[in-house]
């Protein structure tokens, strides 16, 4: 049945040979801004950016750096053995996405997650090991993105990781929770043991110096020969072998699959929310349509005259969820096996037809999907927080958005090269049919799974870039960005207020405040317009921006996280 979407393979596109070859030094552009600025997850990635930034780099050479900084320092959330997505803005207005989204091996088959009864594997069970790997694509991503609009050599923008990880860092108060939090993950591996964890097997403690000189052969080595020495060369190799060891059945990654990857320029995905032209990531991720339509399904209603203190405002976001999450959960797949009606799910009509569906004063008895063509898919695994989304503007008025993860906290556990890898895979369904009818986000040998990632751009009325933004946090990406945006755009507030903005995460019939914060005062009103369901949890909030005031520019990090932004 899954034939049916089977569009065929796309050929992989051949790796950016002349990676290493230092890029000509382009003209010196006028400066739209006074600085440039990175914000990031951690500040020494934010740093390794804004130092590529002085040293005369693109916003897209920051961002690599950026990436590649946040291997080393934040390993747990992200990094070279992940895979990410990059939207870039040019000065010219023009945008530009490219999917380094990870991708199953070519063996892999629909029943990868099902146990011997055919049951969905155990979340954790199917996580760790080599069953959830895809092969990675941030570095083919870097390569492409800097082949096109690098201005510094590309073994400059591994010079801050490299020094990161060879004289060492700091393990921070997050860090060591993650550790504490996840050893079956973090210490699965022997190399990631000896790393972070003392001969007792106890997580370092936060403060402890952490030196990784693995990891910084590794990232000399790309530096040096490109990343055509990841996915060709002896570490591809090794990857392939240490994955294959771990994956129980067939399915096994071969070194064929690592060097077959290619990043794929996909097109933008744009819509317009009173007046602002927002843009982001199109599928594999559900990233942009989801946004959009939480955004323009609130049209109809005057957010701004409700304001972040009414449960009126908190019930209609709610609500919009609902319906833009029944959409996405049916419709979003990989766009090379999968025919996903992006156009049709972001057209403007459509939308303002299922906000209609939304009233003030009490729920939608059910939330069902607005087109139901294609096959069912599923819903959705619990959020993690192994991602790290950071943004860059530079002085020419490049604009960079990218979210880069290796999905869960330390990704499948397993290690080579000094990095994690991922475990992206369970971003698969685990269920290959449902009600007799295969699930667009099914398992497929050179399939990428669905991602909830979404960095964007923002354009005010008069089209100039106002926003760069995007977040961690699995499922809850959508949610978070569009709260940021409404709070940017109705409420008027400056963008670190908009990110410290609570968040109520509303994707089915159950609404999750976020605990400890303001909303849960307003719970008895929710409860009275209708929603039945409502819990509070700690939600992985993670998110990440910078808005332009004309020739300034105001960077902010979520104040949950350690992020923050740096100038140039
Ligand atoms: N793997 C997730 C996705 O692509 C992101 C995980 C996270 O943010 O923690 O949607």
């Amino acid at each position: 049945m899954l034939q049916r979407f089977l569009l065929g393979l796309a050929a992989p596109l051949a790796l950016s040979a002349c990676a290493s070859v230092p890029a000509p030094p382009s003209a010196s552009s006028p400066s739209l801004y006074d600085t440039g600025m990175v914000s990031a997850a951690d500040p020494r990635a934010a740093e390794a950016g804004a130092e590529i930034l002085r040293k005369g780099g693109s916003a897209t050479d920051a961002a690599i750096a950026t990436m590649l900084a946040l291997t080393v320092v934040e390993p747990q959330s992200s990094g070279i053995g992940g895979g990410g997505f990059y939207v870039r803005g040019g000065a010219d207005g023009a945008i530009e996405t490219i999917d380094g989204r990870e991708t199953a091996p070519a063996a892999a088959t629909p029943r990868r997650f099902l146990g011997a009864d055919g049951k969905p594997l155990p979340f954790r069970t199917a996580v760790i090991g080599g069953r959830s790997v895809g092969v990675p694509g941030n570095l083919a991503l870097a390569a492409k993105a800097h082949a096109e609009h690098g201005k510094l050599a590309w073994a400059a923008l591994f010079a801050p990781a490299i020094r990161l990880a060879r004289d060492g860092w700091v393990l921070s108060q997050r860090g060591h929770d993650f550790l504490q939090r996840q050893p079956d993950t973090g210490a699965h591996d022997a190399a990631g043991k000896a790393l972070f964890y003392d001969a007792a097997g106890v997580a370092l403690p936060a403060g402890a110096r952490v030196r990784n000189p693995a990891l910084a052969r590794t990232l000399e080595t790309i530096a040096r020969q490109g990343a055509g020495a990841f996915y060709q060369g002896p570490l591809g190799r090794e990857i392939a072998g240490k994955v294959a060891a771990e994956t129980p059945d067939d399915g096994r990654m071969s070194a064929a699959d690592i060097a077959g990857y290619a990043a794929k320029e996909r097109p933008p995905v744009c819509g317009v929310y009173r007046a602002y032209r927002i843009c982001g990531m199109g599928p594999p991720s559900s990233g942009a349509t989801t946004v959009l339509a939480i955004l323009i399904q609130l049209e109809p209603f005057d957010m701004a005259a409700l304001g972040p203190d009414s449960p009126v405002a908190w019930h209609l976001f709610a609500e919009s969820q609902r319906l833009a999450y029944a959409d996405r959960d049916l419709y979003l797949a990989d766009p090379d096996f999968v025919p996903v009606p992006v156009q049709s799910l972001i057209d403007p009509e459509y939308l303002h037809a299922r906000g209609r569906l939304i009233a003030p004063d009490r729920t939608l008895p059910q939330a069902l999907p607005g087109r139901r063509d294609l096959a069912r898919a599923p819903g959705f695994g619990p959020p993690e927080n192994g991602t790290s989304h950071f943004v860059v503007v530079d002085r020419a008025g490049e604009a960079v958005s990218y979210t880069s993860t290796i999905e869960s906290a330390f990704g499948s556990g397993i290690m080579a090269g000094g990095f994690y890898l991922n475990n992206e895979l369970t971003d698969f369904s685990f269920v290959p049919e449902q009600n007799g009818a295969a699930v667009a986000n099914g398992v497929w040998g050179g399939k990428r799974p669905r991602s909830s990632m979404a960095p964007t751009l923002v354009y005010g009325p008069d089209g100039k870039l106002v926003l760069v933004v995007g977040a961690a946090g699995g499922a809850t990406i959508p949610v978070q960005v569009a709260r940021a945006l409404i709070g940017f755009i109705d409420w008027r507030l400056p963008i670190a207020d908009a990110l410290a903005l609570p968040v109520l995460y509303s994707p089915g019939d159950t609404v999750t405040i976020e605990q400890g914060s303001k909303l849960e005062a307003l719970i008895p009103a929710l409860a009275k317009l209708g929603h039945a369901a409502i819990r509070k949890a700690e939600l992985p909030l993670k998110t990440n921006a910078i808005a332009v005031k004309g020739r300034a520019l105001d960077g902010a990090a979520d104040p949950r996280s350690e992020g923050r932004a740096i100038s140039q």
